[in-house]
């Protein structure tokens, strides 16, 4: 989708958001798949506000980006426009034990800064790319740990109110790779509370953590992560696997020959070819096993 619309453009320069016409998912995602629309890239928290009340009345569709590490976002010109925050300078600031994190910081850079701190609990987050406000969205975790146990509160844009608000973490359910924010919702900034652990316990557990990754995912390719979320008391990639599925290809989509759930984009795949793979793969573990997998990936198609 393009902006041409001076006037629009104009407000926009007046609220501190910057244009990037005709920008390619495919560069802002780890998958390396999407289409082209413009990005509009904010500044300043407070301008959210105006700049949605504009998009809305002139028609203008949004989603919001993080740092593109769970998105499969459609070929071609998408119809909408992409909205991301601009990382401010400091991102992370400490206080005793509590760690307030802007939600463009970049999630391994906080669980280091935090670690050199002497503040733990995040290690298994280590090696989980994209930022903090898209690992609060999808509640990331990993290693038996997940990242809402440790949220005091949330600063985010609540599309309902059209307002900025602060939620406490009481207020807020986080659950497997969901949370009870409205789809809408924009995470702005979170105070985390973390135990205190000296800085050399804490690098053990990020080396393990990092240990575990390198044997068992497939790091040096395009990839989302998992593709499904694990059914209760199944794993999706053991099924996967056990239906010798690693390596089935549509395209250069691919189920990866190193973890059954993440599939790569080993070449030029398309999002077509992508969701092809991620059917059949639904497809044949619901005709072994019953399950009916469910995304873990965020899916953007028109
Ligand atoms: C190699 C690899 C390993 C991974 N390992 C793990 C793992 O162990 N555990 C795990 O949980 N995940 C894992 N992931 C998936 C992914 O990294 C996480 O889900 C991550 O938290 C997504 O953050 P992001 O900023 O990249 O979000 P994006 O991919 O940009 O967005 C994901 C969703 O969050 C929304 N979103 C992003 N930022 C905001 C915001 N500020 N406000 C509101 N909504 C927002 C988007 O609209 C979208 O719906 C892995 C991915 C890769 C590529």
């Amino acid at each position: 989708m393009r902006i041409e619309d001076p006037r629009l453009t104009a407000a926009f320069r007046e609220l501190g958001v910057e244009l990037r016409p005709s920008t390619s998912l495919a560069d802002e995602t780890s998958l390396g798949i999407g289409g082209t629309t413009d990005l509009l890239r904010i500044q300043k928290h407070e301008s959210i506000p105006d700049l949605l009340a504009l998009l809305d009345k002139n028609h203008v569709p949004h989603k919001f980006l993080g740092g593109g590490s769970n998105l499969l976002v459609g070929d071609g010109e998408l119809p909408w426009v992409m909205l991301q925050l601009v990382r401010p300078e400091p991102d992370v600031q400490i206080e005793g034990n509590i760690a307030s994190v802007d939600a463009a910081a970049d999630l391994g850079r906080t669980v280091t800064f935090c670690a050199k701190n002497d503040l733990g609990g995040m290690e298994g987050l280590i090696g989980v790319p994209g930022t903090v406000g898209g690992a609060l969205r999808m509640n990331a975790g990993a290693y038996g740990m997940q990242i809402g146990s440790y949220v005091r509160e949330v600063k985010l844009y609540r599309a309902a109110a059209r307002r900025i608000e602060t939620l406490r973490g009481e207020q807020i359910s986080f659950e497997y790779r969901h949370t009870s924010f409205a789809p809408d919702d924009m995470m702005l900034s979170v105070k985390l509370e973390l135990p205190s652990k000296p800085f050399r316990e804490i690098l053990q557990g990020i080396r393990i953590c990092n240990e575990k990754r390198r044997s068992s995912q497939p790091l040096g390719q395009k990839s989302a992560g998992c593709i499904f979320k694990n059914p209760p008391g199944a794993s999706a990639g053991r099924m996967i696997d056990e239906l010798g599925l690693k390596g089935l290809s549509v395209g250069d989509a691919r189920v990866s020959d190193r973890h059954a759930n993440f599939f790569v984009n080993a070449g030029k795949a398309s999002a077509k070819d992508m969701l092809a793979l991620i059917a059949s793969v639904r497809q044949r573990v619901h005709k072994a096993y019953g399950f009916d997998l469910e995304n873990e990936v965020v899916v953007w198609t028109a």
